[in-house]
């Protein structure tokens, strides 16, 4: 029998009659636990402790709230190995990518224990005699955090980490594939010290529970972060009550190889932002736009290296490759590869299922060549290890079809041409831009998001979190 793990509701374990099981995608015959499955009955509870709490925490002094963040961080710190294992077991990636997870999340929660320091505002002389002005940022409110599988330490971390430090209070709504990571974020900070209700937490199908929480008229500000499907209808429900929201969503990321890159980077660049964590992240390097004279060689190296990925038990050490989430995500993998070879693309490498020693989601990670832009694979966000190269006459050339997507979360750019590297930062239509980097892998203490379809209101994580956490009003005093 596995442990099983309640909702957090104004401060205590609110258990459920509904559970579902959390299952290892290494090996299908290892449950992680049972989680709570919550009701509409529980979300409404939980909104309204987070607006009983809200009058009281926003009022706790910088001092207060910075030493509870910084607790959370030390404690989730302290536990980095445990919890990248228990991420690892849960969603599949790589032990060595749970624990540097982990670790961020702790880097995170320090960096906004700073910031709830960190607080300015400005006073301007009216353009009316001998009248001041202020102005000055607050909490907005209640805040629902909805979030996805695939960063389950990391992306929570960054929406309640900063959601705390300007004095909002929490609704917080995992995904449903992957809830033992986000629990224990939860139960961390809950023990830093928070007051009751000030951090809750539902679990649950998002059809049910996530869109209870963002159509009810008792939160203010919806974080959002997962596909771009589910990103619209949130929206869309958060415009209905009045919300204010902030969607981060899907990518299709181009990475532009041009002919003189150093042809070791290049493969380096894009097998980790192509493939790494089973190119299940947003901003995996999807499409490889390659030009003509370094082309052929570009393929043959990233074959070669393909040929060396271990793919394997994410809690093997050593491994390249976990296997992918689950069973659905698989199967939409596998189609996607039917799909390039029926489209005319040549399947250069990989794309079977693998068998390791217990059962799992494995699956080769895939390059296809002779693709165009306008292909099916080419178009659409996969979510799995498959990349398509796509050839490209010059840089020019590349540059019109990396930004021929309605995406714009990330892009990348393998040069050592100043010219093409300078005009590239400027010109890529992506909220992230890198140059001989991998598409994938950010900093903590710096903006995050993307532009078109990928994103939609103000960015997430460093100084520009406030955008979103805080509201600004501006007084007039005469004296
Ligand atoms: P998803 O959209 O299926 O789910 C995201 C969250 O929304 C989950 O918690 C889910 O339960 C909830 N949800 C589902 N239906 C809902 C509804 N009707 N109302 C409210 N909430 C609902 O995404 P996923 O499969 O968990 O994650 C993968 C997606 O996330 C990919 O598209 C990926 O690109 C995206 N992603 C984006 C970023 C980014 O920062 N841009 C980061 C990571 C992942």
């Amino acid at each position: 029998m596995s442990t099983a793990f309640s909702n957090l509701i104004d401060g205590h374990r609110v258990d459920a009659g509904d559970r579902a099981p959390d299952i290892n995608p290494s090996n299908t015959a290892d449950t992680v636990g049972e989680y709570a499955r919550a009701t509409a009955a529980d979300v409404e509870h939980a909104i309204a402790a987070a607006r009983a709490a809200f009058d009281g925490w926003s009022h706790t002094t910088p001092q207060q709230r910075f030493d509870i963040l910084d607790r959370a961080g030390t404690e989730i710190l302290a536990r980095k190995e445990e919890l990248g294992r228990l991420l690892a077991r849960e969603q599949g990636k790589p032990v060595a990518d749970g624990i540097g997870e982990a670790g961020r999340a702790g880097a995170i929660f320090k960096y906004f224990a700073g910031e709830a320091l960190r607080q300015s505002g400005d006073r301007l002389d009216s353009v009316r005699p001998g009248i001041e002005i202020e102005v000055t940022r607050e909490p907005v409110g209640v805040v629902a955090a909805i979030t996805p599988w695939n960063f389950p330490l990391a992306i929570p971390a960054w929406k309640i980490a900063p959601a705390l430090a300007f004095g909002n209070t929490i609704v917080f709504k995992p995904a449903e594939l992957v809830p033992g990571s986000p629990w224990m974020i939860a139960d961390i900070v809950q023990r830093a010290g928070l007051p009751a209700g000030v951090l809750n937490l539902v679990m649950g199908p998002g059809s049910r529970i996530g869109a209870a929480l963002v159509s009810s008229p008792g939160v203010d500000a919806v974080s959002f972060t997962g596909s771009q499907e589910v990103g619209r209808s949130v929206a869309e429900a958060a415009v209905r009550t009045g919300a204010r929201v902030q969607l981060e969503m899907g990518g299709k990321n181009p990475l532009i190889v041009l002919d003189d890159a150093d042809l070791p980077t290049a493969v380096a660049v894009a097998v980790n932002g192509a493939f790494f964590q089973a190119g299940q992240r947003c901003t995996a390097s999807s499409r490889l736009i390659v030009t003509e004279q370094i082309h052929d060689r570009f393929v043959q190296a990233m074959i070669e290296r393909m040929k060396a990925l271990v793919v394997d038990d994410a809690l093997k050490p050593g491994i390249d490759l976990g296997p992918v989430v689950d069973q659905r995500q698989l199967d939409k993998d596998l189609e996607y590869i039917d799909v390039g070879q029926k489209e005319g693309a040549h399947l250069a490498y990989g794309g079977d299922r693998l068998q390791r020693a217990t059962e799992g989601f494995y699956l080769e990670p895939a390059l296809f060549t002779d693709t165009t832009p306008g292909m099916r694979i080419n178009r659409e966000e996969i979510f799995g290890p498959v990349a398509a190269v796509i050839r490209a006459k010059d840089y020019e050339e590349a540059l019109a079809i990396a930004n021929d997507t309605p995406y714009g979360l990330s892009s990348g750019i393998v040069t050592t041409s100043l010219k093409h590297a300078s005009h590239f930062k400027r010109h890529a239509q992506s909220g992230l831009v890198m140059v001989n980097l991998p598409t994938a892998g950010l900093d903590y203490h710096v903006p995050f998001g993307g532009r078109k379809k990928s994103s939609y209101g103000p960015r997430e994580q460093g100084p520009y979190a406030k955008e979103f956490y805080t509201i600004v009003k501006t007084a007039y005093v005469a004296p």
